[in-house]
């Protein structure tokens, strides 16, 4: 085939689920090798078997805790080993973590949410810059959220939108520090998308005692009657990560149906 990815090697975090699966697939049918690293065994293999039935790149699982760094690190080493060198990476895996007032938050559950979100992407992406330089060049995409700027759409939800707020100035600066290199960093929000997400919040504490004073319907997007869908946002993962994309770095893409102009 000669997709836009022929010859090229992805690295995703989160690939077992929602948005990092669909643009490993996405990735894998135009053509690039996918290493995919995620906590979950079973999910992430049934990822690695549906892409490697399509004949296009080929797809190899690994368990990996992004916030382990010596696991990050050999399992970087063993997608080069395996595919010959990374050309993509794209950060996404993340939780929602414990949703509550703050004065309920406890230190624990804080941190979690930061070790998850903020050194996953931190580990994954400082790993894999030696070989993105290796090759003269380089396309990063991080996932962030409209929660990253726009806090108000899920009330208790402090630590989640200081993590993702956090990941859109690491993505700036990692562009300009690696402009030198011709490597790319963008880093993407998207608004509510319909995926496992929800299986990584934990709800407590009395959520209904915060009270904002605005009306408006929790995660409605007036482009759409409702979320998004993992596949659109792998569209956009595609192009930051091909060529047609070349002038972009240090770009933040909203992808939210307008979600953030409420
Ligand atoms: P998802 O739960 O469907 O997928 C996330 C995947 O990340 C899961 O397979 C999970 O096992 C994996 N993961 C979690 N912690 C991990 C760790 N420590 N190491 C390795 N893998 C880990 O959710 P999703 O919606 O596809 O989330 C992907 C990204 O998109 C997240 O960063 C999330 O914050 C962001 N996001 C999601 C939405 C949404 O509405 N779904 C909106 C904005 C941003």
């Amino acid at each position: 085939g000669f997709g836009r990815f022929q010859g090229k090697t992805a690295i995703i975090t989160g690939a077992g689920s929602g948005i990092g699966k669909a643009a490993a697939v996405l990735l894998a049918k135009e053509g690039a090798n996918v290493a995919l690293f995620d906590l979950l065994d079973d999910r992430t293999n049934k990822v690695e078997a549906e892409i490697n039935q399509l004949q296009a790149g080929s797809a190899r699982a690994f368990d990996v805790d992004t916030t382990d760094p010596d696991r990050v690190e050999k399992a970087i080493l063993e997608t080069v080993e395996i595919f010959g060198g990374i050309d993509i990476v794209f950060a996404n895996a993340g939780i929602n973590g414990v949703m509550t007032p703050i004065d309920d938050m406890k230190l624990e559950e804080w941190t979690k949410t930061l070790n998850v979100n903020l050194n996953g992407t931190f580990l994954t992406v400082k790993y894999a810059i030696p070989h993105l330089k290796k090759r003269g060049q380089g396309s990063i995409i991080i996932t962030s959220s409209v929660n990253g700027t726009r806090t108000f759409s899920n009330f208790g939800m402090s630590a989640y939108s200081t993590t993702k707020a956090g990941q859109v100035a690491f993505a700036k600066m990692a562009a300009l520090e690696l402009a030198q290199f011709k490597i790319r960093v963008n880093v993407i929000c998207p608004g509510a998308i319909s995926t496992n997400i929800d299986q990584s919040t934990k709800k407590q504490g009395d959520l209904e005692e915060i009270v904002i004073p605005v009306e408006y319907p929790e995660g409605s997007q007036p482009l759409s009657d409702g979320p998004g869908k993992p596949e659109e946002v792998a569209d956009l993962v595609a192009f930051l990560a091909s060529d047609q994309s070349k002038h972009i770095t240090g770009a933040q893409i909203f992808i939210d149906g307008a979600e953030s102009l409420l």
